[in-house]
């Protein structure tokens, strides 16, 4: 349920409301926006209506929340959310792109690209220590080692880190060094994974399964919303279809559609989804023209020699020249870049 406070309702008259919904069990998330507030109110709702919530001082009006997903819902927040960590702002008007190789290979890789992402005014640091690979046989990530090297990277750029975390008995460690936590496509569903993050408070990118609906996504995030964890974003990576002339499907309906149903960022990883380098730079126009929050990229000092996904990832010298272009077209959209605050 959605209580909507009177524009003249007192902070005691709010208060009064959160006690009354959490008396019940059900968990109350207050949102104040520019004119009213408005308080989700989270759990049993025969529970919350016998409360009988409108005819208590300050309330407006109650209504119920559509939607399966609640805290991620559009209609809970009617704003759009702009997520502040990390000495950045992601989503609102800001355009962030995040950059750096699909995985931590060698000090050298991960030093030189963390400097190139840095030069170019790139907001984030991209690895991956633990990758989901299809086969059990393929190269598996560094591991904890990877995470030193991230560490090392980011305290030598300054810029914070985006990684994946794939099973809670990592969480520990990913958390010493994570400024974002990555759910890697193959795990958005991992409904223990979702609450464990929820529960660590540390921002998280989800990104979209294969086949998920966009509201299964949704439903994604909202297990971590759940635990109080409000720094979501989410990630279009590309959906699985019946083509087979290009690694995935990027979704761009997906951008606009999202932001009808939700208040959370929305970033696009261009790699992914195309899986061939040439596609990589109109992908990301597009993304950045369709209202995209950012993008994903993965880049590489010496893609021939890349462990992993070599031929979806920029040459690293190339770096700064496409990210101009793509900021260009978020600019066009109405974006500002977002830089270190
Ligand atoms: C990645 O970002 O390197 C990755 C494995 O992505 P996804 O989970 O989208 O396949
Ligand atoms: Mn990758």
């Amino acid at each position: 349920m959605m209580i909507i406070m009177k524009a003249e309702a007192t902070e005691a008259e709010i208060q009064a409301v959160v006690d009354r919904i959490e008396s019940v069990g059900a968990k109350a998330h207050p949102s104040r926006g520019a004119e009213v507030c408005v308080i989700g109110a989270i759990g049993d709702r025969e529970h919350v209506a016998r409360l009988d919530l409108e005819a208590h001082a300050g309330v407006d009006s109650v209504v119920p929340i559509l939607k399966p997903y609640k805290l991620a819902s559009w209609q809970l927040a009617h704003e759009r959310s702009t997520l502040q960590f990390a000495g950045r702002k992601v989503g609102g008007d800001h355009f962030t792109m995040i950059a750096g190789p699909c995985t931590v290979e060698t000090r050298d890789q991960v030093l030189t690209t963390a400097r190139i992402v840095r030069d170019a005014g790139g907001a984030f640091y991209r690895g991956g220590a633990y990758k989901p690979r299809t086969s059990p046989y393929a190269f598996q990530g560094l591991g904890q080692e990877g995470l030193r090297l991230l560490a090392e990277a980011k305290a030598e750029t300054g810029l914070p880190i985006v990684t994946e975390l794939m099973d809670t008995r990592d969480l520990e460690p990913v958390l010493e060094v994570a400024d974002v936590i990555q759910v890697g496509a193959r795990n958005m569903q991992n409904y223990p994974l979702l609450t464990e993050i929820g529960r660590s408070n540390r921002p998280t990118l989800i990104k979209r399964g294969l086949t998920a609906t966009l509201e299964e996504l949704l439903m994604a995030a909202e297990y971590v919303l759940k635990e109080g964890n409000e720094n979501v974003m989410l990630c279009e990576r590309g959906i699985r279809t019946f083509e087979t002339a290009y690694r995935f499907t990027l979704d761009l309906m997906a951008v606009p559609v999202l932001k009808e149903l939700t208040h959370l960022p929305i970033i696009v990883d261009p790699s992914h989804a195309a899986g061939r380098r040439d596609l990589v730079g109109p992908l990301s126009l597009a993304a950045a023209a369709v209202g995209a929050d950012g993008i994903i990229v993965e880049i590489h000092p010496e893609p021939d020699e890349a462990i992993c996904d070599g031929p979806q990832a920029l040459r690293a010298d190339e770096f700064a020249a496409y990210a101009e272009r793509v900021e260009q077209a978020a600019a066009l959209a109405g974006k500002v870049v977002s830089a270190p605050a």
